[in-house]
């Protein structure tokens, strides 16, 4: 089959490429059923890898642009895993991307300290979708490999979307469950740079994997969504747990998890020690 096209819109009525009908039918079969089935008539997107991408793709490196992003959730179809895990550096597109939100006007990290990985993970219902973190150059390799054994492994991930596309607001990104890793600031009342300002942390499904802090009497739960999860003891899709996948993964790769801790209890959360 001649395979030229590297994206296909498909008309979610008609299943033919809003862009190129050309090819789109002889695919169309395969995807009708689930674009037809979604509810938001999501825009699905088909990767196709021809030889002259791969070359192309070797010859740029770490270069590699930034996917195409479209509205919507994204449905990812028979793409090439080796292809799908990436890493790259920040480049003009994606620091254009986390100017002035994630990496906000007072980092004093450098762009050079910091590396963009691409990723696949599926969610509860085994759909695949892609995903983009950014994180700190010196966990960039462990990260990937995390992610490439979860989404092996069909560990559930729900969202994993750079947190500058809730404007870096922390609470709005945890509350939508996106996992997410840098996001530059200071520890509130501190001149110290927290973990996840320094790119040395990621956050995995935050709404059912809330950080839980007893003061005064009081309980502070972030995001504040997650009180239903509070509760260890209760089984529920995307908890994490001392001694699954996503912890042995991360442990294994020299995090620590705020699952452990004494004072607070940071479930979705796992950082490399100081
Ligand atoms: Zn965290």
């Amino acid at each position: 089959m001649k395979r030229h096209i590297l994206f296909k819109i498909l008309c979610p009525v008609t299943a033919v490429c809003f862009l190129c009908a050309c090819e789109a039918r002889k695919e169309a079969g395969a995807v009708q059923d689930m674009t037809l089935n979604t509810e938001e008539n999501k825009v699905i997107k088909i990767r196709e890898n021809t030889e002259n991408d791969r070359e192309s793709d070797r010859e740029k490196g770490l270069e590699k642009p930034v996917p195409e992003t479209v509205s919507g959730p994204e449905v990812v179809i028979d793409t090439d895993k080796e292809e799908d895990f990436y890493i790259s550096g920040i480049n003009d597109e994606i620091f254009s991307r986390i100017e002035g939100r994630s990496f906000a006007a007072d980092c004093i990290l450098k762009r050079e300290d910091l590396r963009y990985l691409h990723v696949l993970h599926k969610d509860i219902n085994g759909v695949t979708h892609e995903g983009e973190i950014i994180v700190n150059k010196k966990i960039a390799s462990d990260v990937l490999e995390i992610f490439k054994v979860l989404y092996e492994n069909n560990y559930p991930i729900e969202k994993i979307r750079l947190i500058d596309e809730y404007n870096a607001d922390d609470e709005a990104s945890m509350e939508d469950n996106n996992s997410s890793g840098f996001n530059f600031r200071f520890i509130q009342g501190t001149d110290k740079i927290s973990k996840h300002g320094m790119g040395m942390a990621v956050d995995i499904n935050p709404l059912y994997n809330p950080y839980v802090k007893e003061k005064d009497g009081n309980r502070i739960i972030e995001p504040i969504n997650a009180e239903p999860y509070t509760d260890r003891e209760k089984q529920f899709d995307y908890k994490i747990e001392k001694g699954d996948l996503c912890y042995e993964q991360f442990i294994e790769h020299g995090f620590i998890w705020g699952g452990e801790w004494k004072s607070v209890k940071d479930y979705q959360h796992f950082e490399i020690p100081d």
